[in-house]
C-alpha cells in the first residue's frame, strides 16, 4: 500500500491509501522522499485549469527519491533521481505520492551536493529558473550588460532566478505586488524592487529603455510593458502566466530595438539541457539562500495549500515531505 493525493473528474480530491496494483505502466519505482507544489500543482489540484488529462489523477509534477526497483537500464535500487515535468502530474500520476512508478527516460540523477529535500526546493520553479538564466546568458547578456528585472519576485521562479542572478554577479530588480518582502527579495541579492503594478496595465509599445534582459513569470501586461523597456539588443526569457495567457505588443521593440523573446519550457525541455541546468544549479545556488525561501509541509497539508498558490501569497518555494 502508499499514501497519494488523488483528484478526481467530478473536482474532489483527496489523501488515500492506495494498492500498488493501481500503479501506472513504468520500468522505475521509486521510494518518494519529498515533492513540491508549484503553480501548476495549484491548478491541477483545484482544477482551475482542464490540465489533468484522464482521472483520477496523482498530481505533483516534481519528485525527489531513491529507485527501489528498476528494469531500464540507466536506473539501479539505491539510486538517487529527481523527476520533474514531462506531463507527470498531468498525464501519468505524479510525485505527491509515497511511491511513483515512472519511466527511467523521464530521470535526472540527483547531483551529490543535493539532498532530496533541497532539490525539491528548488523544483520545476527553480529549475526552470535556471533556464531562463542560460537562455539569457545563451543570448550574450553578462553581468556588465546592464540591469535585469525579475518578475514575480517573490514566488517560486522569481526568488530563484534572483539568487542565482545576484550570485552570477548580475544587477537585478526585482518586480513584486509584496512590498512588504522587499527585505526577503533584498536578502536574496535583489539590488532594487519595483512595484509590479507599474507594469500590470496597457502600456506604450516602447518605453524608456532600462532593461539588458529579464525574466518574465506574468505573461500578459506584464510582459508587453517589460519587452516595452529593453535596450536595444536585448532579450526576455519568458515562462510563465501568472497575470494572464494574452500577450498585446507590437512589432516595434523586435524591429527598432532588436528585441529576442525566448520562450522557456521545462516540461518537455530534452535531457542534455536539464542536466546542464542541474549542474548549475548545484554550482551557482547558495544552499544557504535556498534554505530562506523553502516552507515544508506534508501530504496531509497539500489540499489547503494549493489554493493559496494560485492566489499568489506562498513565498518562495513549498516542499512537501512524503517519505
Ligand atoms: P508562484 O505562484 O510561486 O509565483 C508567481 C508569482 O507571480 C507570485 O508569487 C506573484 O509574485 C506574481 N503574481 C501573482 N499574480 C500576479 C499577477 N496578477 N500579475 C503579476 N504578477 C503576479 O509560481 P511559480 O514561480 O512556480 O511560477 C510562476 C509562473 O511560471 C506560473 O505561471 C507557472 O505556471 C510558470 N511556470 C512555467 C514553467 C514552464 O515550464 N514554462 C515552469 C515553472 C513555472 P509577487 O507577489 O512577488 O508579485
Amino acid at each position: 500500500m502508499f499514501q497519494a493525493i488523488q483528484v478526481n473528474e467530478d473536482g474532489s480530491a483527496a489523501l488515500r491509501e492506495l494498492d500498488e496494483s493501481t500503479l501506472p505502466d513504468g520500468d522505475v519505482d521509486i521510494d518518494v522522499e519529498y515533492s513540491t507544489i508549484n503553480y501548476k500543482d495549484g491548478l491541477v489540484i483545484t482544477q482551475r485549469m482542464p490540465l489533468v488529462k484522464h482521472f483520477p489523477m496523482v498530481p505533483g509534477i516534481d519528485l525527489a527519491g531513491v529507485v527501489r526497483t528498476s528494469t531500464h537500464p540507466a536506473w539501479q535500487p539505491g539510486d538517487r533521481v529527481i523527476l520533474n515535468g514531462y506531463g507527470v502530474g498531468e498525464s501519468h500520476w505524479g510525485g505527491l505520492s509515497t511511491c511513483a512508478r515512472v519511466s527511467g527516460e523521464w530521470l535526472v540523477p540527483m547531483p551529490d551536493s543535493f539532498s532530496s529535500r533541497q532539490a525539491m526546493a528548488i523544483g520545476t520553479a527553480g529549475y526552470t529558473a535556471m533556464l531562463c538564466v542560460m537562455t539569457l546568458e545563451r543570448h550574450g547578456i553578462r553581468p556588465d550588460s546592464g540591469e535585469v528585472l525579475v518578475t514575480g519576485a517573490s514566488g517560486g521562479v522569481g526568488s530563484v532566478a534572483i539568487a542565482i542572478l545576484s550570485r552570477l554577479g548580475y544587477r537585478v530588480v526585482a518586480s513584486t505586488g509584496r512590498p512588504e518582502e522587499a527585505p526577503y527579495l533584498k536578502a536574496l541579492g535583489a539590488a532594487a524592487i519595483i512595484d509590479r503594478n507599474t507594469l500590470s496595465a496597457p502600456g506604450v509599445p516602447m518605453a524608456e529603455e532600462r532593461w539588458a534582459g529579464a525574466i518574465d513569470t506574468a505573461g500578459s501586461h506584464t510582459l508587453a510593458n517589460v519587452c516595452a523597456a529593453v535596450r536595444y539588443g536585448g532579450a526576455v526569457a519568458a515562462t510563465g502566466l501568472a497575470q494572464g495567457l494574452d500577450f498585446h505588443t507590437t512589432m516595434l521593440p523586435f524591429v527598432l530595438r532588436n528585441l529576442a523573446l525566448y520562450g522557456v519550457d521545462s516540461v518537455r525541455a530534452p535531457q542534455a539541457l536539464r542536466r546542464e541546468a542541474w549542474a548549475r544549479l548545484a554550482r551557482d545556488l547558495d544552499t544557504g539562500l535556498l534554505e530562506s525561501m523553502v516552507t515544508e509541509i506534508g501530504l496531509q497539508d497539500v489540499l489547503q495549500c494549493a489554493p493559496q498558490i494560485l492566489e499568489g501569497r506562498i513565498r518562495g518555494r513549498i516542499v512537501v515531505k512524503v517519505g
